[in-house]
């Protein structure tokens, strides 16, 4: 089935062709035709599956003509607002509607300005989207279509009060689009708080990485991650790497060491500034930078074509961000790699993604790499062996137990 066949409007076609989109994927084929009949809607979609065209076509459909700001998009990052804001304005090039990003990070006055001109449509993170709320710059009286993007992450972010707010001031008499990569019970809540007879759609299975994307553990000992990390680079035939860390410190470190040897590296955090954040992101679009060193809040959804590798430095905390990292590469049908370091300590989180996705990840270990024995278990006096006083003194013993030993190899010794 083609775009022509959805029943968009002549100027939003020609927006889809001017973006070489040839066929619709299938959240496109499912969404379009209820959003356009303007029912509710809660779309369980992995990332890269063209979700942002899926509610933008119809949206433009359905606005028409320039008017009064009437549909409002939510989104947890700075990042994923400037995408999707520039989506919707690609799309309506041959349209009269007129659209804004609204978040923090950036001076006020450019935002104050555009609203003043009059949008149609509001792309913001809820943060900075309040500030113009409650000093009165903004309301959303005339909101018709609310839609909240990447809700799971939203709520991670602690934005579920002020999102509750946002909603209230909306009409109630309006279309609500919901997406979420995961729907767990607390966010059907706020679904159910949201949405009036929604239709779901599921597409892929949102617990499943894209096909395309091929993946391997890479147990290590921590001493040698980044020698690993190292070696992996010099080894793999990459185009452009994106490398998660833990933390923000974390990614500052891998990148000071990356650069000390010899790559070109951008780093993507939440405390560095709106421009150190644009600038990362374009240099790594562009090929300036071969690799970046991204936490998770600031890489969340972020579309960078090409990825070839993702590389997880450290694994993630929750295993939906594991899905969500993976995400990156194999967006849209590319193919991509993706390699896990992994310690002894993170047994019990590799453990909850391999359950989480379904399937079993297989471990590979670096051919020539000289990999330095795990130390091994410190052996307990046999006095403290039951002893509960004994196992306090020796806590990270119990984590241990059934944990990894040399090379991942898991069980008790
Ligand atoms: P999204 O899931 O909305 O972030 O989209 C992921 C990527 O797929 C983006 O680079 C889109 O430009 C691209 N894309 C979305 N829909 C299509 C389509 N129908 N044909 C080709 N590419 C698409």
């Amino acid at each position: 089935m083609s775009f022509k066949a959805l029943n968009l409007s002549e100027p939003v076609l020609r927006g889809v062709q001017a973006a070489g989109y040839a066929d619709p994927t299938p959240i496109q084929l499912r969404a379009i035709p209820l959003v356009l009949a303007g029912g509710d809607v809660i779309g369980s979609a992995q990332t890269g599956t063209g979700k942002t065209a899926a509610f933008a076509l119809p949206i433009l459909t359905r606005l028409g003509a320039h008017g009064k700001t009437r549909v409002l998009v939510l989104e947890p990052t700075r990042e994923l607002a400037a995408q999707v804001e520039t989506a919707f304005h690609d799309f309506a090039r041959f349209t009269e509607l007129r659209t804004v990003a609204i978040f923090g990070g950036v001076g006020y006055g450019n935002q104050r300005s555009e609203m003043r001109r009059g949008v149609d449509i509001i792309v913001a993170t809820p943060g900075r989207l309040m500030d113009y709320l409650k000093e009165g710059t903004l309301n959303l009286r005339d909101i018709n279509t609310l839609v909240l993007d990447e809700v799971d992450r939203m709520l991670d972010m602690g934005f579920l009060p002020v999102v509750k707010d946002i909603i209230g001031r909306c009409p109630r008499d309006r279309q609500t689009l919901f997406f979420s990569a995961t729907v767990p019970p607390e966010i059907q809540a706020i679904a159910s708080f949201a949405l009036r007879n929604p239709t779901r759609i599921e597409i892929g299975v949102s617990r499943t990485v894209c096909e395309s994307v091929t993946h391997a553990l890479y147990p290590v000992a921590h001493d040698q991650k980044f020698d690993l990390l190292l070696a992996l680079l010099a080894k793999t035939d990459f185009d452009s790497v994106l490398i998660f860390s833990r933390t923000k410190h974390g990614a500052d470190k891998i990148a000071r060491r990356l650069k000390a040897a010899n790559h070109s590296v951008a780093v993507l955090h939440a405390n560095r500034s709106q421009n150190q954040r644009i600038e990362a992101l374009a240099g790594f679009k562009s090929g300036k930078y071969e690799v970046m060193v991204a936490t998770d809040i600031a890489a969340r959804g972020i579309d960078v074509a090409g990825v070839s590798h993702v590389i997880n430095y450290d694994v993630p905390e929750k295993p939906e961000d594991y899905v969500h990292r993976i995400g990156r590469t194999g967006r849209a049908q590319a193919v991509g790699d993706a390699f896990t370091l992994v310690t002894p300590e993170n047994a019990g989180d590799i453990r909850d993604i391999q359950r989480f996705i379904g399937t079993k990840i297989p471990e590979l270990k670096l051919e020539g790499f000289p990999y330095a024995p795990f130390l091994p278990r410190p052996e307990r006096p046999p006095e403290q062996r039951e002893s509960r006083r004994g196992a306090a003194q020796h806590p990270r013993d119990e984590n241990r137990r059934g944990g990894w030993n040399r090379f991942g190899g898991r069980g008790r010794r």
